[in-house]
């Protein structure tokens, strides 16, 4: 059966503080079941620090909690940048193990605040245009480990009297590589008696695991879908995208086509424009053929270069082009707003900077 969000929780954070799982907690500290949704209410919805802030609770009890080391938070900001226009603030997040990890707000004009969350420390998909991918998997991700980023930045435009409006896996690693965290992860923000932010605003993005694809179609909930595409075609969708020797093209928009059919939800499919790789007009007219007649939408994205990356990105100028052959075919298309440029806001860039070169092993 599956655990709903509070105890997903408090059983990952009773753990952290050295219990075996909420129930553990429970009767070590001899809490009554209301007390741990007070605790859990404080954390997802009241957006509290810590224990120690949860007036409801008797003050014994608070300093017992204190005292186990039971905490709110499992990402610890060691780096947090803004841009130079304040629309994006970036931060590099170390956990309990040392690995770190990051995640982006970007604050949009119209009041939309996207927060944009890693669901793995590295990853193992290897991308060879994507820093992350460059420097391996190191673990999974929590499911509460997931989700205390975006409590993090909720915190942050609290007190700004703001909130967040869309969350996004495209952060590190690939969601669908920890499936199961990420659903949890899903539910906890999700969770109208706690974080309370409705699965329309968040999207999964994966880089094509197929048999995953089913598996969340299957999910029947409503939370949008997102497929890395990058490519018209499996020679260059091979060439930079090692998963795509797994699962070629054709599987992938097979399972794609299913998970239309099942669901009726559109997908957005995700493509970098690589100078002389994939932004040639023949490119854009392979890749219209294969959008075209389904509820498919393609998001154009202008490469945030990786200093030592041999790609470089297609100019603003060629990415408007490619996208005028695309919407040319009927097929709807949409360039992304480049943000964060000035602190290396693309996936991983940020560790990449205060990593050392060398991978160590
Ligand atoms: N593993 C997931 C999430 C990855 S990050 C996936 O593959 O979808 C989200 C998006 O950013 C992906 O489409 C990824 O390919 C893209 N991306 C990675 N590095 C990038 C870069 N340097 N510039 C622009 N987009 C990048």
């Amino acid at each position: 059966m599956k655990r709903d969000a509070q105890a997903i929780w408090i059983d990952e954070k009773a753990r952290r503080a050295g219990f075996v799982d909420g129930a553990g907690l429970a009767h070590a500290l001899d809490l009554k079941p209301y007390r741990i949704g007070q605790l859990y209410r404080a954390a997802a919805k009241e957006l509290l620090e810590s224990p120690a802030e949860v007036t409801v609770l008797p003050k014994a009890l608070r300093s017992e909690l204190q005292l186990q080391g039971f905490a709110f938070h499992s990402v610890m900001p060691v780096v947090v940048q803004r841009s130079s226009d304040n629309q994006t603030t970036k931060s590099l997040f170390r956990l309990a193990d040392g690995a770190e990890i990051e995640a982006v707000l970007m604050e949009h004009y119209g009041g939309r605040n996207t927060v944009c969350i890693s669901s793995q420390a590295g990853c193992a998909f290897a991308c060879a245009f994507c820093s992350t991918g460059q420097a391996g998997f190191t673990r999974q991700l929590e499911a509460t480990e997931i989700f205390d980023q975006a409590r993090y930045f909720a915190r942050e435009l609290a007190a700004r009297g703001k909130r967040i409006t869309n969350v996004v896996f495209m952060g590190m690693g690939e969601p669908f590589h920890n499936y199961g965290s990420v659903m949890e992860a899903v539910a906890l923000l999700n969770d109208p008696n706690g974080f309370g932010l409705g699965h329309r605003h968040i999207t999964i993005s994966t880089v094509g695991i197929v048999p995953e694809i089913d598996r969340f179609a299957d999910e029947h909930i409503q939370v949008n879908l997102a497929i890395s595409l990058h490519a018209p075609n499996d020679e260059i969708r091979s060439g930079m995208m090692p998963v795509n020797r797994r699962w070629k093209l054709g599987e992938l928009m097979a399972a794609c086509e299913r998970y239309v059919a099942k669901t009726n939800r559109k997908i957005f499919f995700e493509y970098v424009m690589l100078r002389d790789v994939n932004d040639r007009d023949e490119h854009a007219r392979e890749l219209a053929r294969l959008m075209a007649g389904h509820l498919y939408h393609v998001n154009l994205i202008p490469y945030n270069a990786t200093p030592d990356g041999p790609f470089a990105g297609a100019a603003d100028d060629e990415i408007w082009r490619f996208a005028g052959i695309v919407e040319g075919a009927g097929v709807p298309v949409t360039v992304r707003q480049n943000m964060g440029r000035d602190i290396a806001a693309a996936c991983g860039q940020l560790r990449v900077e205060t990593q050392p070169k060398v991978k160590t092993a």
